[in-house]
């Protein structure tokens, strides 16, 4: 039997959490695992020795802003080399289509923060035409979601109010679009504009339509105009009245959050998070405004700001937000004080630290991103990210943020740092365990049935990694840095990582539900 590739003697963890590691060989033809066994009597032409090395499924990441680096630039590889080979579009509802052209300038220029300064089309007037810029030109595989932030805008521009019954009905109508476009989820970002605009009526209503598809709810939940422990309940609530799957982007174990857990595993909800594993967000000081001050369209907004009683009311703030302004500079339109830490920056500049933050957002036109510590202490964020890295419910996603000059370490790290810290140094994770919670588990929870498990008949996204050695090496002050240990890297059956080095292979699909 002759084979497109082989993998010999790696020990296989297939991925489903259940099954005890053992070795194998695995046959590949064309983008599919054809056979698992003893291959020695097979030929290829491409055969990979994986003796003492560990071969599982590729990475799922269920929340990246990678879709425009993985057309290209420097950083669209980051997460290959770190095994993902599944990338969910439209994190927190952001996305440009299908919008009309002004429509969509100026979503991009309200996400831009979270995606850099490349050249982007923004004229595209379906799903399909947004979906199809992918084909041929990208390393791994493109799974999309309804982007509600665009659903919304597309219907109700940025208008701060409910919707009306005719709104939700055009809204339905452009999430049954994504839906039939394959769109495996209803995906928002309820601290953001205009998604957080959005009443539980029409969560629930759209969640429904989403749920009548197979589709499942993700959302990062409304911590600023709510609080976390209500915004907790408005997605369990709507767990129960849409009758769906539900998934809290980005979130954590600690106190709050885990008596909830605790609770809803007598209640039957249906209920997943995922969590990157670091003691610090990502976002732009805008969200750091009182809510009122947010909304509108990106111009309205920095227009309002030159109000001198909304600076005065935004001030003191904007102190509470910033804390110590430890928060590091990580892109802004001019490219000033990357790197540096805001209390820095702010000293050079002679001003406060919500002085300088509020200047910052106008003179920047919006276009600004921070990495955000948390406010709690080292020894707290150890004990959160422990009983974090280990919950029953919990998968690893990165919240990785491309095209800026100083990404938060996750963007290169995330899936690493699980394997070489809480895996291998902390050893509070089995290998399987945390393989399935970086494939099998978000591939069943997204709805993504060919994908996530090593078996015969499934798509051959493959990861093949050293577990003595597999590591992060990006740091908070030096966050581009490729990540080590992961040997090969799989996907559809062509190498895209190979001997530890990307090898500019562009084999990516985008997937449908
Ligand atoms: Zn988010």
């Amino acid at each position: 039997m002759e084979y497109d590739v082989i993998i010999v003697g790696g020990n296989i963890i297939d991925g489903g959490g259940k099954n005890d590691p053992y070795i194998a060989d695995i046959g590949i033809m064309g983008d599919s695992i054809t056979s698992i066994g003893d291959l020695k009597s097979a030929t290829s032409k491409n055969t990979i020795a994986a003796d003492g090395l560990v071969v599982c499924p590729g990475f799922v990441d269920v929340h990246i802003h990678s879709e425009i680096s993985l057309l290209g630039g420097r950083d669209q590889y980051a997460a290959v080399r770190q095994g993902v080979t599944t990338h969910l579009a439209a994190p927190d509802g952001f996305g440009w289509a299908p919008l009309p052209k002004n429509l969509a300038e100026e979503l991009w220029h309200y996400t831009q923060f979270a995606y850099g300064d490349d050249e982007v089309p923004l004229n595209w007037n379906s799903p399909d035409e947004y979906l199809a810029m992918f084909t041929d030109r990208i390393p791994a595989n493109l799974y999309p979601q309804v982007p509600h932030c665009a659903v919304r805008l597309a219907v109700m521009g940025w208008e701060p109010r409910p919707a009306t019954t005719d709104e939700l009905k055009a809204m339905e109508r452009l999430t049954r679009e994504w839906l039939e476009s394959g769109a495996c989820c209803l995906c928002l970002g309820l601290d953001y504009q205009p998604s957080a605009n959005a009443d539980l009526n029409e969560l629930v209503y759209l969640s429904k339509i989403a749920a009548s598809y197979g589709a499942i709810y993700a959302a990062h939940i409304r911590y600023q105009l709510i609080g976390r422990k209500a915004a907790w309940e408005e997605t369990i609530e709507i767990a129960k009245q849409a009758n769906i799957p539900v998934h809290i982007s980005h979130e954590r174990v600690d106190d709050e959050s885990a008596e909830v857990l605790e609770r809803i595993d007598s209640e039957d909800i249906d209920l997943t998070f995922e969590s990157y594993l670091y003691p610090a967000g990502m976002t732009h000081l805008a969200m750091m405004l009182p809510m009122e001050y947010q909304t509108g369209t990106p111009d309205a907004m920095l227009a309002n700001l030159d109000n001198q009683t909304v600076r005065d009311k935004s001030l003191p703030y904007l102190r509470e937000k910033l804390g110590k302004g430890n928060q590091i500079v990580g892109y802004n339109r001019s490219g000033r004080y990357i790197g540096k830490t805001l209390i820095d920056s702010a000293e050079i500049e002679n001003k406060s630290i919500e002085e300088f933050a509020y200047d910052f957002i106008q003179d920047e036109l919006a276009i600004e991103t921070f990495v955000m510590p948390w406010a709690t202490t080292p020894e707290e964020n150890e004990i959160i990210l422990n009983q974090t890295a280990t919950h029953p419910r919990m998968m690893i996603a990165s919240d990785g943020v491309y095209n800026i000059p100083h990404p938060h370490p996750r963007s290169y790290g995330c899936f690493v740092q699980y394997l070489g810290k809480f895996v291998r140094e902390r050893q509070l994770v089995s290998l399987k365990e945390a393989v399935y919670k970086m494939s099998g588990f978000p591939a069943e929870r997204f709805r993504l049935s060919d994908r996530g498990i090593i078996s015969e008949g499934l798509a051959a996204d493959i990861v093949i990694f050293n577990s003595e050695t597999v590591s992060d090496r990006s740091t908070w002050f030096d966050p581009v840095q490729p990540a080590i240990g992961v040997d090969w890297v799989l996907v559809n059956g062509v190498p895209v990582v190979e001997n530890g080095d990307v090898n500019n292979q562009l084999p990516g699909k985008v997937l449908r539900h």
